[in-house]
C-alpha cells in the first residue's frame, strides 16, 4: 500500500498546519516529518516556475539551496534542472518534477510560502517536494525589507528549503527553521548545521580525508551544477572557507589546463565564503564571452601555497 502523506508546511505566520506526528533524532533540535530523501535521489533535482515571478527570483533560491548544500558534514544536495510551466499538479504523486513556483493555490493569507514535501512514513522517505510563494506578497531580492515587507526572497527560501530536506518548525530563533518570519536571514544556525548533518551525514565531493586535522581552507562542490546558464545573468555559486585570514585566488581552468577566468585574487578573513561564475572568460570583475559547454577545473590557491582543485560542468 502507497502510504503517502502530504503535508503542508506553513512559513512566518502564526497559524501552522501540520499533520505530522514528530520525531527527533539525537542532534536535532527540530522535530522532523518522518522521512528524509533516499541518497539515490541525492542531489534532489529542482525545477523553477518563472511565471509571475519576481526579478531576481531564481538567482535568490539558487543561493539559499547553494546554502544547505554548501553546509559541512552533509551529504544534502541540489541539481537545478531549469525552468517548467508545472505549479505541483503532480502534488504527492509519482512524478519528480521538485518545483518552486509563485501562486495563491496553497497558501493562506497569513503565509508567506507554503513547502509541500510528501512522506512514505513506512519507508521514511520523502518522495516529493514542492514550494509556492505567495503572489499577494511583497517580495524583494535587495535586502530592502528589513525584517518586515517586502519580504526577502533568499531567507524565505532558506527556511523552505529546511522543510525539503525534513525539518519541522524549532522553538528557537536561532534556527532559520523558526515558524515566524525574522527579517533577513541568509545564512544557517550552528542548530540547522546539526540537523542537517545528522539527517544527511557524509562529507561531499570527494575533499581529501586523509588528514584529521581541521584543514585551514575548504573548498566545497559548485552549485548548481551540471551548470546550464540561460542568459548571462545565471551563474554557479563556488563556496570556500577559511579557518584564518589569508590571501585567496580562485581561477577556472578548462582541461588542456588554460586559464579561462580568475574570478577572485583578495585578502580574505577567517570565514565561509562564496564566489560565483557567469560561465564567462575575460578579466576579472568584468563580463567576459560566454565559453562553450564542457568540464572546466577550479582552483583555489592560498597564499600559504595551499592549493585544492574541483570540477563542475558547464552545459548550454
Ligand atoms: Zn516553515
Amino acid at each position: 500500500m502507497n502510504n503517502l502523506r502530504c503535508k503542508k508546511l506553513i512559513s512566518a505566520t502564526t497559524s501552522l498546519l501540520l499533520w505530522a506526528t514528530h520525531v527527533q533524532a539525537a542532534s536535532c533540535v527540530h522535530p522532523l516529518l518522518g522521512g528524509t530523501w533516499s541518497s539515490s535521489d541525492i542531489p534532489v533535482s529542482y525545477l523553477f516556475n518563472p511565471s509571475g515571478t519576481p526579478s531576481g527570483a531564481l538567482s535568490a533560491i539558487q543561493s539559499a539551496l547553494a546554502t544547505w548544500a554548501t553546509a559541512p558534514g552533509s551529504l544534502i544536495d541540489v541539481r537545478y534542472d531549469g525552468t517548467t510551466t508545472d505549479t505541483a499538479t503532480g502534488l504527492c504523486g509519482t512524478d519528480t518534477k521538485h518545483v518552486a513556483f509563485w501562486g495563491n493555490r496553497f497558501n493562506t493569507p497569513s503565509s508567506l510560502a507554503v513547502a509541500l514535501v510528501c512522506v512514505d512514513e513506512a519507508a521514511q522517505r520523502i518522495t516529493d517536494a514542492d514550494m509556492e510563494f505567495n503572489t499577494t506578497v511583497s517580495w524583494a531580492t535587495d535586502g530592502s525589507g528589513g525584517v518586515g515587507s517586502p519580504y526577502d526572497i533568499q531567507s524565505v527560501a532558506l527556511h523552505e528549503f529546511g522543510h525539503w530536506w525534513g525539518m519541522d518548525h524549532p522553538t528557537t530563533r536561532e534556527s532559520v527553521m523558526f515558524n515566524t518570519y525574522q527579517g533577513i536571514r541568509r545564512s544557517l544556525g550552528a542548530v540547522d548545521e546539526a540537523c542537517i548533518q545528522t539527517l544527511y551525514p557524509g562529507t561531499r565531493g570527494g575533499q581529501n580525508q586523509t588528514s584529521q586535522t581541521t584543514p585551514s581552507v575548504n573548498l566545497g562542490q559548485n552549485g548548481p551544477n551540471p551548470f546550464r546558464p540561460r542568459s548571462s545573468s545565471d551563474f554557479t555559486l563556488i563556496p570556500f572557507s577559511l579557518s584564518q585570514s589569508a590571501h585567496v585566488t580562485i581561477r577556472i581552468f578548462n582541461l588542456d589546463g588554460e586559464l579561462v577566468k580568475t574570478l577572485l585574487d583578495n585578502d580574505f578573513a577567517a570565514g565561509s565564503y562564496t564566489t560565483r561564475w557567469f560561465g564567462d572568460n575575460g578579466n576579472t570583475g568584468q563580463t567576459g564571452e560566454s565559453v562553450a559547454s564542457g568540464v572546466y577545473l577550479y582552483h583555489l590557491k592560498l597564499s600559504t601555497g595551499e592549493e585544492r582543485t574541483k570540477k563542475l560542468m558547464l552545459i548550454r
